[in-house]
């Protein structure tokens, strides 16, 4: 069965095509900068070179088709129709508390998804344009919704309340939601599988550390704690989000600098982080290569950012009375060597040792990080959400075929 997902931003589409018998990428690609001059259109078959197009795409109905005419080309393209594609599966990023799993595309379930638009402004406006853009594009397919934060819908109210007045809960759901529910619970369930034990023994921290960062407690499989909440602002520091901060900073800063909401917000989401504290870069690996040659602001920004992931593995592991599994995913956390030394170093006391040899490997596989004797087993994981997407599509439509 063929299943293409996509998953589209307000100015790009990315899109990957999967053959679920053996799960191989057959095609990839994205179009950015749509509606902008100058459009960038690259597409990759796999075995042959990548493509790359200039052209004026103006909208996201005008990225599927263009996408449709990828994959169907006579050079560039895999099928011979589009009809060979059974579903799409679309990363959409807020389910809100309507949605706690993959779910088919209904008019009701595209209501709700406008439903809640008010909750991701930014992100949930283009995943229905996508998905109306594939409506119009090959009206007959299948259609699936895959939620960022469907994974954590398990959370118990202990942990995904705020401590603030109940009527805001009620009124307007204001409450913990998380995100990145897809690496999350992609990267759990391999590291069970890597380490030839059951999800339903075992107490999980995923760290899915990227330019965005989020860490989960995961209990049984079942996701217990998260660190990013209503927005994706809170919890870890990130390359240009400031994450957890005394939330009095707001009123006090807009006073002090006589700031705007929006000014305010746009410097805890785009001038915070890594960024504000080195000076230099949002990039993991600037930051690191400037430290290594004695940069202080760089040193500092790289021990904040270490330091404050730990605390969270510390509180997570307090959360769930112990610790099985680590799992460091994502940019950051399946490539710098330097991150996860420094993160598993001061964890001994929980039962960490990290194999510094094992560490150094550099691979695309899962694989375990820790001494044989290493208490908790500490892995890198390599993220897949679009597999991810494309496993629960087919998982949802295959009933039909
Ligand atoms: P996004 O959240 O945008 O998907 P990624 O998961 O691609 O981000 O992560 C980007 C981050 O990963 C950047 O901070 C980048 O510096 C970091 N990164 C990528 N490769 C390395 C590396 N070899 N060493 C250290 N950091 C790296």
């Amino acid at each position: 069965m063929i299943i293409l997902v996509m998953n589209a931003g307000s100015s790009s589409l990315k899109y990957q095509l999967y053959n679920m018998s053996n799960e191989a990428v057959l095609a990839h690609g994205s179009v950015e900068r749509i509606g902008m001059d100058s459009s960038i259109v690259t597409h990759e078959t796999s075995g042959k070179p990548e493509v790359r197009v200039v052209s004026e795409i103006l909208d996201h109905n005008a990225a599927v088709k263009k996408v449709s005419e990828m994959l169907t080309h006579r050079e560039h393209g895999v099928l011979s129709s589009l009809d060979e594609i059974k579903a799409v599966g679309h990363r959409v990023v807020h389910g809100g508390e309507s949605f706690k799993q993959s779910t088919l595309v209904t008019p009701e379930v595209k209501e709700e998804i406008r439903r809640l638009f008010d909750l991701a402004p930014l992100h949930n406006p283009p995943a229905m344009m996508g998905i109306t853009a594939v409506e119009t594009n090959m009206p007959t397919i299948s259609q699936v919704v895959v939620f960022d934060t469907a994974f954590h819908q398990t959370m118990p109210q202990e942990t995904f309340l705020y401590p603030i007045p109940m009527v805001l809960y009620r009124r307007h759901k204001i409450r913990r939601y998380g995100f990145h529910g897809t690496s999350h619970n992609y990267v759990s369930q391999q590291a069970a599988i890597k380490l030839g034990r059951s999800l339903d023994s075992l107490k999980m921290i995923t760290c899915h550390i990227g330019n965005g960062a989020s860490c989960a407690a995961i209990v049984n499989g079942r996701s217990y704690d998260t660190s990013m909440g209503l927005t994706p602002l809170e919890g870890l520091m990130m390359g240009t989000r400031s994450g957890d901060l005394d939330p009095a900073i707001v009123p006090f800063t807009m006073n002090k600098e006589e700031l705007t909401l929006n000014e305010v917000n746009s410097m805890l989401n785009k001038h915070s982080g890594l960024q504000a504290i080195s000076g230099i870069s949002s990039d993991m690996r600037e930051i690191t290569e400037s430290m290594n040659e004695g940069d202080k602001q760089a040193k500092l920004a790289f021990d904040m950012y270490t330091y404050r992931l730990r605390k969270y593995i510390g509180a997570y592991t307090a959360g769930m009375n112990g610790l099985d599994v680590l799992v460091f995913t994502a940019g950051i956390g399946e490539n710098s060597v330097a991150v996860r030394k420094a993160v598993c170093e001061n964890l001994t006391f929980l039962g960490v040792q990290l194999d510094e040899e094992r560490n150094e490997v550099r691979s695309r596989e899962a694989r375990l990080i820790s001494t044989d004797d290493s208490r908790v087993s500490v892995m890198v994981v390599p993220t897949n959400e679009e597999l991810l997407i494309a496993r629960d599509t087919y998982q949802l439509v295959k009933q039909f075929a």
